[in-house]
């Protein structure tokens, strides 16, 4: 019993100290301080893309990895010369050519290629891409087995890491499929323009596909690629 009372006001008397401290009214002062950047929701529930892609996957790599990129983030940038910049993309472009940013740049990237992604696939999406957009295809790789050959070629062929992008390419004025290592993205290359994306690190298709990147990438291309999204970014291009 007198223990538990000393224990109490041994506790009392430390809230109070740390209530007076500078120390504690600058950590209650960051807590109310809004992030710069908050984790966006997915675009549909986390168990849509079940059975392609199952909901402990998405639960993970949504609210632990993707969070975690947002996080670190915010946590970096406000000792950071970027801080001024206005939006994500001019985080990542600005970070890109200073190799001391290469710490921001991959979070932010991450953040960016994260969000792109979660667009790039809904559910019963694959299929028969809209009719304009599948006569683009046809004429820039021959037809859609081709462009689905080539995804699929880039995904094992991207060596550990990285992502699988349909872009458009502005020099050659044609569509292209290309592979970037770990959190590179075509962001940082004025003349691409990134479409839809296959995010294909081992997170993203481990606890499903143990190591069959191919396959994994293969159902996102036949079940889940979001024609529409597709679409509506060449529109913008
Ligand atoms: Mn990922």
């Amino acid at each position: 019993m007198t223990t538990d009372l000393s224990r109490r006001q041994l506790l009392a008397a430390t809230a109070a100290a740390l209530a007076g401290s500078p120390l504690w009214a600058h950590a209650a002062a960051d807590k109310t301080a809004a992030p710069r950047f908050e984790l966006p929701p997915l675009p549909w529930d986390a168990s849509a893309l079940d059975p392609v892609i199952s909901a402990s996957t998405i639960a993970q790599h949504h609210g632990k990895h993707h969070a975690a990129y947002v996080a670190n983030l915010n946590r970096l940038l406000p000792n950071s010369p970027l801080t001024d910049a206005a939006s994500l993309v001019e985080i990542i472009q600005r970070s890109a050519r200073n190799e001391g940013s290469r710490t921001i740049f991959n979070n932010a990237a991450q953040v960016w290629n994260h969000t792109f992604y979660w667009q790039s696939l809904r559910p019963k999406g694959g299929g028969t891409p809209p009719s304009e957009l599948a006569k683009r295809i046809e004429a820039d790789f021959g037809s859609l087995a081709a462009l689905r050959e080539a995804t699929l070629t880039a995904s094992t062929d991207q060596f550990g890491a990285g992502w699988v992008w349909l872009v458009l390419d502005k020099n050659q004025k044609k569509l292209t499929v290309v592979k970037t290592g770990n959190a590179d993205t075509p962001l940082t290359q004025e003349h691409l323009v990134p479409l839809a994306t296959i995010d294909v690190w081992e997170h993203a298709y481990y606890l499903d596909y143990q190591s069959r990147r191919k396959d994994y990438a293969a159902a996102v291309f036949d079940k889940l690629l979001n024609w529409d999204f597709v679409a509506t970014n060449l529109a913008k291009a």
